[in-house]
């Protein structure tokens, strides 16, 4: 088979041509990065089990009308999506305060927010993803005020969806951050959720214990790393009892 042409490496990700136009391939690595890149690591299995629970939520998602640039996996790292033209933001919704809101506001981590929280920062490595405003969106054109209410709708929508499939698992759904993508169809343009939600990009607290289910074990050099991992899948349904090693392999998905 021809090597596949690669056309962007992120932190987690490497992105191929897909074998149709207009279609790319996502891998999913092992690799984990944290503080912009300052800490970095493997995660045992990550990318087999992000690979997973990215197909179940962006599947769910697709069942209840957000759309997606999800088509389908392919095998045990790879899944088939729609080429998108992303949009250069990072938009975080938080329901409880953690992390950098935490940090930023010197409040405590846990705190139930009044009403959920929407952030944006702008993708840039160099400038370690700043935080920026709508009026920063719009005035520098990276989406359009009706694209950018679209993003809004699409992430509350999302959020309340989510939130409410997690916690029917006994897991809270503190924050998480998604991404955008613009995806021209038959000279249509629709914003689409695209990149990947996993327990790389939402944190996910335990409901009884408020035990960390997500990246932050990593991010914090926490014991049990990949097990986090591998409980989300599990209680998702989606990975068998005896973990990631009873995989039976690559298993082609019609
Ligand atoms: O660090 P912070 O509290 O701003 O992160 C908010 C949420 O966004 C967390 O769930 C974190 O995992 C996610 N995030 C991410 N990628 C980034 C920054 C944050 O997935 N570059």
């Amino acid at each position: 088979m021809a090597r596949r042409r690669q056309v962007y490496e992120g932190k987690a990700k490497v992105l191929f041509k897909g074998p149709e136009p207009g279609t790319l391939v996502q891998y999913f690595k092992d690799d984990a990065t944290a503080f912009n890149n300052k800490k970095r690591g493997t995660i045992t299995g990550k990318g087999v089990l992000n690979n997973r629970i990215s197909e179940y939520l962006m599947m769910r998602l697709t069942e209840v009308g957000v759309p997606t640039h999800f088509m389908r996996r392919l095998n045990m790292r790879e899944q088939l999506v729609k080429e998108v033209e992303i949009i250069p933001v990072e938009v975080v919704v938080r329901n409880f305060v953690a992390g950098s809101l935490a940090k930023r506001l010197g409040l405590a981590e846990g705190t139930p927010l009044p009403r959920s929280i929407i952030e944006y920062y702008y993708k840039s490595d160099e400038l370690d993803d700043p935080m920026i405003s709508e009026e920063h969106i719009t005035a520098f054109n990276w989406a359009a005020p009706q694209e950018l209410d679209e993003i809004v709708q699409l992430s509350l929508r999302i959020n309340d969806f989510l939130s409410g499939l997690f916690y029917g698992i006994g897991i809270r759904l503190i924050d998480f951050k998604i991404e955008f993508g613009r995806l021209y169809e038959n000279d249509q343009m629709r914003i689409v959720l695209a990149d990947e939600i996993s327990p790389d990009s939402c944190r996910l607290w335990d409901v009884k214990t408020n035990e960390k289910l997500d990246k932050d074990r990593f991010r914090r050099d926490m014991d049990r790393i990949p097990e986090a991992y591998q409980e989300v899948a599990r209680r998702l349904g989606i990975m068998p009892e005896g973990g990631p090693s009873d995989f039976k392999g690559p298993r082609l998905v019609q």
